[in-house]
């Protein structure tokens, strides 16, 4: 039986993993150069970057799953940290390496900047959430959801609209309370400590799956057909087309407004957020304290310390900073991390359409199509999570399992 994979993002790599592991002849389509799709490495100015800054959780367990399997050793790629919230307004929240939930309680309780009232409310609400396995009774805004919850205070803007803002890359005001709370089920309200825990690259996006996974396919025989665009996919009686090339089944591992385009009936009209990563190389000395701080700034959001004064601003979801040019984009930065000297060196890398925006009652697809032969995979079919590598993994090795058990 042979398979296509169209699409070489984290959903197509786990797919093509998952069915040449199982035997099957398979062959991934991928439009760009490089394995990765809004997760790679690029090339700027002789330095080797990422398109943007992914942050990983101890929960990605299907994601740290295959990049084992791939010969990937997570130990060695991450810096893993307990989780830290800091900002450069003085709050901190630490949580210490105690079992949960004994860390997420700890970790508020010494919260300095939050009085005992709050603290005490946040608990009761975080305890009823766990009750209730974090299903919240109809679906609403996470503005909507926190304000009925009383969460109104310093948490609020310190803690849950900054980590909304990162896992949903939609902002509260508009981001879906349930996909919010689904997040928090996996992390904070995770029954296993290390589920919290941040883990850091320590290397670029490529070599933490792509590369590797590229290297194990190799050896397995697996065909890779990087840039090539798949135009057209059609269904008959014996399998599916792909540019006339005939395969029993595909996997149509695309973003959505791609796959829409081979396959129209999977099209649902998603919105879409940006990020920006703005790069600014500082001297060698300038370090932040955490390698991951909140910068709340009017524009600047998380700054990631990439080592050796290399800082890596990130802008998530739709914000005034759009209007900004490159030039003022970057100098309003500089103003707000307040490094007493200018960077050396600056790049801006804009994604347009980083992921779906995570709103309320989201239409999501199923992994299976009209056509018993067609399968589809990538985030935004993930329906339990936001746009997230670990949802991608999870669809292209579902996507996979159903194809490798053929119903027709
Ligand atoms: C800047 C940025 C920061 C992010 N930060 C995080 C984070 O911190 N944590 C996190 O978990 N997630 C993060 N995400 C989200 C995460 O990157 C995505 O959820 C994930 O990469 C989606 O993978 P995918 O395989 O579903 O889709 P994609 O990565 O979009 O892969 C689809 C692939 O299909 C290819 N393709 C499209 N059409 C065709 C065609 N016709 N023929 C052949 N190939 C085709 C594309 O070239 C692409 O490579 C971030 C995303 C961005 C952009």
């Amino acid at each position: 039986m042979r398979v296509a994979v169209i699409g070489g993002g984290w959903a197509g790599i786990a797919a093509t993993v998952e069915l040449t592991a199982a035997g099957v002849d398979t062959t991934l389509f991928e439009a760009g150069r490089v394995l990765g799709g809004r997760a790679r490495s690029v090339s700027i100015d002789g330095r080797d970057l990422d398109n943007g800054q992914h942050i990983l959780l101890g929960a990605y367990r299907e994601t740290l799953a295959l990049m084992r399997r791939v010969g990937a050793d997570p130990e060695q790629l991450f810096d893993r940290h307990p989780l830290q919230v800091i900002d450069n307004a003085g709050f901190r929240l630490a949580l210490p390496k105690l079992p949960a939930p004994l860390n997420v309680a700890w970790g508020l309780l010494t919260s300095p900047t939050v009085d005992w009232r709050e603290k005490a409310k946040t608990a009761w609400w975080m305890e009823g959430l766990k009750r209730r396995r974090f299903q919240l009774p109809h679906d609403t805004t996470v503005a909507r959801w926190l304000d009925a919850a009383g969460q109104t205070g310093i948490l609020r803007r310190h803690l849950w609209g900054p980590l909304c803002l990162a896992a949903l890359n939609t902002s509260a005001e508009y981001a879906s309370a349930q996909l919010f709370a689904n997040v928090l089920r996996d992390s904070l309200g995770s029954p296993r400590r290390e589920d919290t825990d941040l883990l850091l690259p320590r290397v670029n996006l490529g070599e933490l799956l792509p590369e590797p996974a590229s290297r194990w396919l190799h050896a397995q025989g697996a065909e890779m057909r990087l840039g090539t665009r798949v135009l057209n996919i059609h269904p008959d009686a014996d399998g599916i087309t792909v540019d006339g090339e005939a395969f029993a089944a595909a996997i149509l591992a695309c973003a959505p407004q791609h796959a829409a385009t081979l396959w129209p009936a999977s099209a649902i009209a998603y919105d879409f957020e940006p990020i920006t990563t703005v790069y600014l190389q500082f001297g060698r000395q300038n370090q932040t304290p955490f390698p991951l701080t909140n910068l709340l700034g009017k524009f600047g959001q998380w700054v990631v310390d990439r080592g050796n004064g290399l800082l890596a601003c990130v802008l998530s979801g739709h914000g005034d900073w759009e209007s900004l040019d490159d030039n003022a984009l970057v100098m309003a930065l500089e103003n707000e991390l307040a490094v007493p000297e200018k960077a050396s060196w600056r790049k801006v890398i804009r994604e347009k359409r980083a992921t779906f925006s995570a709103r309320p009652d989201l239409p999501r697809p199923v992994c299976r199509t009209s056509n018993p032969r067609l399968f589809l995979a990538g985030d935004y079919t993930w329906a339990d999570y936001p746009a997230t590598l670990e949802g991608a993994v999870r669809s292209g090795r579902r996507a996979a399992q159903l194809a490798i058990k053929p119903a027709w």
